[in-house]
């Protein structure tokens, strides 16, 4: 029989189509209910919740869910919103959507790279503003990628997705992963098992990694000082890997040349230092924001949670 699913979330058209065909589901747009009535109301005799990044399911929440819920599928690849160690006390399983955004989210990587790189946020407000002279030697003079060392912190399915566009703009990629990659998944990038060791060598910073405790903070002002001057720092992964003051005072004093950031501690609302910085070009969390992988991050959630109801284990299910 087909799981039944409450959606925490709007859907893009198409997806919810799916979602409706395939599975037996009930749409909560308004987010997961907190308060205990509320919760057991919703969510009382159904086998799955399918959530986002914005909505933490914590240990409260998973141990307040009725017996019936047996799966927490999220519309992403992150899972630092889950308490998973809670939901493995609980049985309950947890499915997300690797693989099916990577494309996606690298592209968006090279996006914030170049538009750090080239100042685009001051080119787009010169531009828009109708006050641009005409083209002038000495304008918005930005930086080339073209033989420039990449380092990648958390060289997983994004990371090495970043690291092979990244190449074809003629980068060297380097990398720190708490373990190293084979030499077939490493393709000639070069290891620090000491991620310290690698900032003070590259000259552009991508964050990929998972906010974890041990990422939580990484970029700080310690680690921001061992960095060129003339670094650019790249963050698809999540917003409290760096530590924005810390971050913001850099960009400011023209210790770090640019940022691109994708993603923010406290979404959205980020820390205003971030505004009005002419060396940061910013996107609201829009990494893996096309049609293709909204599509497909649909179509991995459906097909796990019929896998579940048929008793299969499925391959985005979380270990
Ligand atoms: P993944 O395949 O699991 O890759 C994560 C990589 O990070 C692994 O290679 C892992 O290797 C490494 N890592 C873990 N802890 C680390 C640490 N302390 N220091 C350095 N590296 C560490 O995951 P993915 O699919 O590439 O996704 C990565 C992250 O991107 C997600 O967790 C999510 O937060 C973020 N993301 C953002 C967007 C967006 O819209 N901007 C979209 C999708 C994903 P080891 O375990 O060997 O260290």
């Amino acid at each position: 029989m087909a799981y039944s699913a409450v959606v925490t979330f709007e859907l893009p058209e198409e997806v919810e189509r799916q979602f409706r065909e395939r599975l037996n589901v009930k749409f909560l747009p308004s987010g997961l209910p907190l308060s205990p009535s509320d919760l057991d109301a919703a969510v009382s005799g159904c086998d799955a919740i399918v959530v986002t990044p914005p909505t933490q399911v914590d240990a409260e929440i998973l141990s307040r869910l009725p017996a019936s819920v047996k799966a927490i599928a999220t519309y992403s690849v992150g899972l630092d919103h889950i308490d998973l160690e809670a939901a493995q006390k609980h049985g309950i399983a947890v499915l997300n959507t690797p693989d099916v955004l990577t494309d996606a989210v690298a592209e968006t990587a090279i996006l914030l790279l170049l538009g750090a790189a080239r100042r685009a946020t001051e080119s787009i407000s010169l531009i828009r503003s109708r006050t641009w002279t005409g083209w002038k030697p000495k304008q918005l003079v930005g930086l080339g990628l073209s033989d420039k060392k990449l380092g990648i912190l958390g060289m997983g399915r994004i990371g090495r997705g970043i690291a092979h566009r990244a190449k074809a703009f003629g980068m060297e990629i380097h990398y720190h992963n708490t373990r190293r990659l084979t030499p077939d998944q490493e393709e000639g990038a070069q290891y620090y098992a000491d991620p310290n060791a690698m900032l003070s060598v590259i000259d552009a910073l991508v964050l990929a990694c998972p906010l974890t405790p041990s990422t939580r903070g990484f970029l700080d002002e310690r680690r921001l000082s061992l960095m060129k001057q003339t670094a650019l720092i790249v963050n698809i992964a999540r917003g409290a890997i760096i530590e924005d003051e810390a971050l913001i005072n850099a960009l400011r004093d023209g210790r770090i040349f640019a940022a691109g950031l994708d993603v923010f501690a406290n979404e959205p609302r980020l820390d205003p230092g971030y505004y009005d910085l002419p060396n940061v070009f910013m996107l609201p969390h829009i990494g893996s924001s096309t049609v293709e992988a909204r599509m497909m991050m649909g179509m991995s959630l459906i097909e796990g949670l019929e896998r579940l109801a048929s008793g299969v284990n499925p391959p985005n299910r979380v270990t």
